[in-house]
């Protein structure tokens, strides 16, 4: 069996497809992939595609890396897998203790878990529990921002505002401990306010929150310079100068959730760099395998650590997940770091990421779109069109033409592995605006 439509078929019935209403196939083209190298997905009719999305965010040095591969199969001949309560193992350490030294040291201390998600749920109940830790048993709610996507688990739901993923849920939150605060999305400039104007408003709005709640708040919890599943929201940094400020003056704890910002993907190898700051709690997730394994880890401040230190179990982190700490999924991570160690990925991206800004520059002046807008390897825009289904039939169009792009709403946005060549760019950001002429059509 090699034909499409045979696994077409099958898939659509055995597998429950995510995010995916799945009456809406096989009108979409639902693809099943053979074989994938760089950033070319290839069906099984010899059709390829260039991931511009990097396989919803995860794959940042493209599909059948050599390096990830020789590192997960020499992990394969020696553990697969072992518990990491009470057993440890030196993947484990590596990646923890490279991942702080990241962090200038700032975050020593990694807790393991498997999905985006989880780290969501990790921090927030760390936070918690810290506080509670240290008497501060009052400091019991939440801040996240308008727009803001932490994940999709019911506790990670308290935290995420976007409807269509929380409204079918709502009884089932508990979201009254959770307070949403304004975005700093530049997008929202008044005339003459400039993006950095923006993210004051915000700040002294998140000041006001502060000064009325602050006894009562455990943590702000924030995607810092971009807030992606929203649709590529961007703001100034100097908004995460305030907050930074601001949680240390009210004792907050802030909590970057850099699960889609991390590695690189703003043009830093962390996000809030570009702030000048360090959060007190990171998660990180997505690219940390190179798109390979699942993991995520969350890193936190020596202070959050030391308020669990005790000799009483309960005050210890009551958190566990079977796979923490797998070994071939630490393996994945600590060649991605090699990676970016060895072969200067921060300084190449900024190279790259000019040869797209420029090659997306037809598309930037498109009659229909609105906010062109780019920070380090994210490209978006929003497309004026009334078309309900605009989505949809913008990822179809770019699919007959070669490539894995699939909007936002109407925010149509770029996130490509890291390994794109500059003429595969160059022939991307053409057809790109070419699957827009035919949307639009
Ligand atoms: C994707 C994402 C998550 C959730 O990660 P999953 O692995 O999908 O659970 C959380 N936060 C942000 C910012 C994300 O982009």
């Amino acid at each position: 069996m090699t034909a499409n439509t045979d696994w077409l078929q099958r898939s659509l019935t055995a597998v429950w497809h995510p995010c995916t209403q799945m009456k809406h196939h096989p009108a979409l083209p639902l693809v099943p992939v053979a074989r994938a190298e760089g950033v070319w997905l290839e069906d099984f009719e010899g059709k390829r595609y260039l991931d511009g999305i990097s396989s919803w965010w995860v794959n940042l040095f493209g599909h059948g890396n050599p390096r990830i591969n020789a590192a997960i199969t020499d992990q394969l001949s020696k553990l697969e897998h072992v518990m990491l309560a009470g057993f440890t193992h030196q993947p484990a350490i590596e990646l923890a203790e490279r991942l702080s030294a990241k962090t200038g040291g700032a975050l020593g201390h990694a807790f393991f878990a498997s999905d985006g998600a989880s780290a969501t749920e990790i921090a927030l109940k760390m936070s918690f529990h810290a506080w509670q830790n240290s008497g501060q048993t009052q400091k019991q709610e939440f801040v996240c921002l308008q727009g803001s996507y932490h994940g999709e688990t019911v506790g990670a739901l308290s935290v995420t505002d976007i409807a269509l993923f929380r409204d079918a849920y709502a009884p089932l939150i508990r979201n009254e401990h959770v307070h949403l605060a304004p975005s700093p999305d530049a997008r929202f400039a008044q005339p003459g306010e400039s993006a950095e104007d923006v993210a004051n408003r915000a700040a002294d709005a998140l000041e006001q929150l502060f000064v009325a709640r602050a006894g009562k708040i455990a943590a702000l919890i924030i995607e810092p310079l971009v807030q992606c599943a929203t649709g590529m929201a961007m703001h100034h940094p100097r908004y995460l100068q305030r907050a930074r400020a601001l949680c240390d003056q009210y004792q907050v704890h802030l909590i970057c959730d850099e699960i889609a910002v991390g590695f690189g993907r703003t043009g830093t190898f962390f996000a809030h760099e570009q702030a000048g700051i360090r959060p007190d709690v990171l998660c990180l997730s997505k690219g940390i395998t190179g798109g390979y394994l699942p993991l995520s880890v969350v890193l936190c401040s020596d202070t959050i650590y030391q308020a669990f230190w005790d000799d009483d179990v309960r005050r210890g982190f009551l958190h566990s997940h079977s796979y923490t700490g797998n070994p071939l999924a630490c393996r994945a991570a600590l060649a991605t770091l090699d990676i970016f160690d060895k072969e200067g990925t921060l300084e190449n991206n900024r190279r790259l990421s000019n040869v797209i800004t420029k090659a997306l520059q037809p598309l930037a002046s498109h009659p229909a779109v609105r906010h062109f807008r780019h920070t380090g390897m994210i490209w978006a825009m929003d497309i004026d069109t009334a078309q309900a289904d605009f989505s949809r039939r913008y990822f179809a169009a770019a699919m007959e033409r070669g490539i894995l792009v699939r909007p936002i709403g109407n925010t149509v946005y770029l996130m490509p592995p890291y390994v794109l060549s500059e003429s595969d760019a160059e022939w991307l950001a053409g057809q790109m605006l070419s699957a827009l002429h035919a949307t639009l059509a």
